[in-house]
């Protein structure tokens, strides 16, 4: 009987997953090197919860040597994926392709608990339009509901603290075919879209003609990291026919997402655009010099998300942009080495975990003596928020492009 709980019509893929997890594997030399930067068994010191660790255990149970039991599945869905470890291998492994090909493997062959059926069913749900914004917002009031003490879960904790998102109209941008860029809206568009508004101004400001194709969707992250690679690959597809265009480039707002576009199949990826991250697409595609931005005599401290710092390595380019501004103050927000705990639906699988990395970062941040925090990637925006408030603390997290679009110069022409 097939395993159930995801797709069989990739049964094919499983050899060459394997094959491609192994290949990986094999260029660690279990040196330890990696261990030192790992959030998970910084706190555990477990090795079961290292890279190294991790990394053997895939290999495992990709040769069949181990079978994917309940305690090894654990081990791998409590790694944050935050790639600290690839960043730093002196050996070049690439983890991401370890992890990504084994939660693959292990979503078939692993024992299917009713968290992971959980998981996966809220999972389906991105696809649907609304979806995440309704069930943001019933997030946000049940956690907010007089539950007795004893009821309330760390889940609970963590989603209190959410900020509001209100939803704006999207602006206005072009069709396909005088577009210099097309830009890329995830399943989180309806939570973000004063961010998207603001990277649409911000574009048009340095000249760029912006076009948002129809019938896009989720990335296919959320999907790829719960190891449901049939769906993730469906994703990709509709993706790769949306953005199928004249538009020779294409932005993403949140680094995960950009993260995830870049490493589309390269087999399926003809005509599909160039894919940036928008800062990076922002300080080398544009002209900064049209970007005339008012002064703002602020501190800003910049949180780095893992997904731009060391799956994009493009941090830079934030800092590039926010010291554009006059008179502004750009500091690092201490500790941007680490995750920060939202990792995807991380904070919501393991919000103790979590709420622990992201009360080290609000410490961090109500200690900088910064004014606002930047953050480009809403998901790790939106948890620092919650352990700020949790914390009592009101400094606001906001997207650099929010912070860009907010120094320009009053337009006659705004919406
Ligand atoms: S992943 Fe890299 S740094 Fe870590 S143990 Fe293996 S070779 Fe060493
Ligand atoms: S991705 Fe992050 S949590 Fe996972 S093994 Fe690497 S450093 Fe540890």
């Amino acid at each position: 009987m097939p395993p159930s709980g995801h797709d069989q019509s990739n049964a094919k893929a499983i050899p060459a997953r394997a094959a491609a997890l192994r290949a990986a594997a094999d260029r660690c030399v279990a040196c330890g090197l990696c261990l030192p930067h790992c959030p998970t068994y910084g706190d555990s010191l477990n090795e079961n919860e290292s890279p190294r660790g991790r990394i053997a255990l895939l290999r495992a149970t990709a040769e069949g040597v181990l079978k994917a039991t309940p305690t090894i599945v654990a081990h791998i869905d409590r790694c944050l994926g935050c790639l600290a470890c690839e960043s730093v291998c002196p050996s070049h492994v690439e983890y991401a392709t370890i992890l990504k090909e084994g939660r693959a493997l292990i979503a078939r062959e692993g024992t299917t608990s009713w968290r992971a059926w959980l998981r996966r069913a809220l999972i389906r749900l991105v696809d649907l339009p609304g979806a995440v914004a309704t069930a943001y917002a019933a997030a946000r009031l049940i956690s907010r509901l007089p539950w007795p003490h004893t009821w309330r879960g760390p889940q609970a904790t963590t989603l209190r603290g959410l900020p509001a998102r209100p939803r704006p109209p999207l602006a206005p941008t072009i069709g396909a075919d005088h577009a210099d860029v097309a830009l890329f809206l995830g399943c989180t568009a309806d939570l973000d879209r004063a961010t998207l508004n603001a990277a649409i101004r911000v574009l048009q400001a340095t000249g760029q003609r912006v076009h948002i194709p129809r019938d896009q969707g989720c990335c296919g992250a959320l999907a790829a990291h719960a190891g449901l690679a049939d769906r993730a690959h469906r994703q990709a597809l509709r993706n790769l026919r949306a953005f199928r265009g004249p538009a020779p480039a294409l932005v993403s707002i949140a680094s995960g997402c950009a993260a995830e576009l870049r490493d589309y199949d390269p087999d399926t990826t003809a005509r599909f655009p160039e894919v940036f991250d928008i800062h990076r697409y922002l300080v080398e595609k544009t002209d900064l010099d049209r970007l005339k931005l008012r002064p703002w005599p602020r501190t800003i401290a910049v949180h780095d998300p893992c997904s731009l710092r060391n799956a994009l390595k493009g941090e830079r380019f934030v800092y590039e942009l926010l010291k554009r501004i006059p008179g502004v103050r750009i500091i690092e927000l201490p500790g941007n080495g680490t995750c920060c705990g939202a990792a995807g639906d991380y904070f919501l699988r393991e919000p103790k975990r979590a709420q622990a990395l992201a009360a080290t970062k609000a410490a961090a941040a109500a200690a900088s003596g910064a004014d606002i925090i930047v953050s480009a990637n809403i998901g790790c925006a939106l948890h620092l928020s919650a352990q700020l408030a949790q914390a009592g603390c009101a400094l606001p997290v906001l997207h650099p492009l929010l912070v860009l679009d907010q120094q320009l110069p009053p337009s006659p022409n705004a919406w």
